[in-house]
């Protein structure tokens, strides 16, 4: 088998231009993603090289060698701002531009021009340089866990220390053959190992931006706009978990007499009070507790693995703490909390979320009948705490 490199030439040129069109095109459709802008740009620029790399022999050698290296040498620096851009850091663009201004202030040195070795090296080492700053970038935003983030940073990794073999490689072999077919096959070989890694990095890079819109999207699906806190349906998600697991004490709060303090100190007061109700019940709330907002004001957590004392100690301590909650800049505003407790002894079949929310309802509904600002637990006979 040959690689013929006017074949691979056209072919890599062809799916670079996909490639950036594509990446174009999704950034048209998601702005704020700027990174698919920068990789879109690196491989137009990509392609713009392999044509200029291409005509070698044809076209004058200060396109096909000082501007092609130096648009290659853009087109890798872009995929290191394409790399930042996308995990939220700023773009380095002077950075970017010293790479390829580096290569055309060398290429007007006489004796670094003449020389293969010589431009080699220093193109390998700044392209090597871009690919290796990118994987790093990505390596650097771990924390964020993303399916593709690994492989991404890998294959960047990996195609850095593949140009940056080139140097000890020019060192230690002999300079290829310069007329046909030797430099050809050299063509054919870079346009081969640029053809994979373009496939492979952009759509690595494309799964990542997908994936990080999916994992907002299912964020945002499980989260409280207003609190920020789980909503009634990720509750009920992590709820059923906990209660598969093992015996748990539900705790559903109510705001007393909210419509109050909406009607006194208007909407955005009560939000704040929303606010600021679930940032004091966290703070209280044990480690593991399942937190969430069912609606309104009215909120449910669920502690796993809690007897009814400690359920109703945890529930009484947060009434104590609300009711000594006293905003800054809404003087005279008072708020309660009346809390129905409800236990599960757990075990399979021993009763859903909906079930327990049932009782701990009624328990609320007890506090409330019996004047508010307490703690009911459920049960035969419905204790009142403290
Ligand atoms: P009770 O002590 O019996 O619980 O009386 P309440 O006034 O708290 O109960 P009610 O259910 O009559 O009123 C709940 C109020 O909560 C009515 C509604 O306007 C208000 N509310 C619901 N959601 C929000 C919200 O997101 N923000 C604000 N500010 N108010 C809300
Ligand atoms: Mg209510
Ligand atoms: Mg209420």
């Amino acid at each position: 088998m040959t690689l013929d490199a006017p074949t691979l030439v056209i072919v890599t040129v062809f799916v670079m231009v996909v490639m950036g069109a594509l990446y174009l095109l999704s950034w048209s459709q998601a702005r704020r993603t700027l990174a698919l802008g920068f990789l879109g740009a690196a491989q137009l620029l990509g392609a713009v090289a392999v044509i200029l790399f291409g005509l070698r022999g044809l076209i004058p050698d200060w396109l096909s060698i000082g501007l092609a290296n130096a648009v290659m040498l853009t087109a890798s620096g872009l995929i290191w701002g394409g790399a930042r851009s996308f995990e939220g850091r700023r773009v380095p663009y002077l950075w970017i531009a010293a790479g390829p201004l580096a290569w055309l202030a060398a290429c007007l040195v006489p004796p670094f021009y003449a020389s293969l070795g010589a431009r080699v090296i220093l193109c390998s080492a700044i392209a090597g340089l871009s690919c290796a700053l990118a994987a790093r970038t990505l390596w650097h935003n771990r924390g964020e866990r993303l399916p593709s983030r690994a492989p991404a940073a890998i294959l960047l990794a990996s195609e850095a220390l593949l140009i940056w073999a080139r140097i000890p490689a020019t060192l230690v072999l002999p300079a290829p053959p310069t007329g046909m077919p030797g430099q050809t096959l050299w063509v054919a070989i870079l346009c081969f190992v640029a053809l994979l890694y373009t496939v492979a990095v952009s759509v690595l890079f494309m799964a990542l931006a997908k994936e990080r819109l999916e994992a907002e999207q299912r964020r945002a699906a499980e989260t409280d706009p207003l609190t920020g806190i789980a909503n009634r349906r990720a509750l009920a998600a992590e709820a059923q978990r906990i209660l598969a697991a093992g015996p748990a004490a539900l705790l559903l709060f109510d705001l007393d007499h909210f419509k109050r303090v909406n009607d006194t100190f208007g909407h955005a007061a009560g939000d704040a009070v929303l606010v600021g109700f679930c940032a004091l019940a966290r703070q209280i709330l044990p480690a593991g507790t399942a937190f969430g907002r069912l609606g309104g004001e009215e909120f449910a957590c669920l502690l796993p693995g809690a007897g009814a004392a400690e359920a109703a100690s945890v529930a009484e301590t947060v009434r104590v703490a609300v009711s000594a909650m006293r905003p800054d800049l809404l003087p005279g505003l008072a708020v309660t909390v009346s809390i129905g407790v409800a236990r599960r002894a757990g075990g399979p079949g021993t009763g859903d979320f909906e079930s327990l929310l049932g009782l701990a309802d009624r328990a609320l509904y007890q506090a409330k009948a019996q004047g508010r600002d307490r703690v009911v637990l459920a049960g035969p006979g419905l204790r009142q705490v403290a």
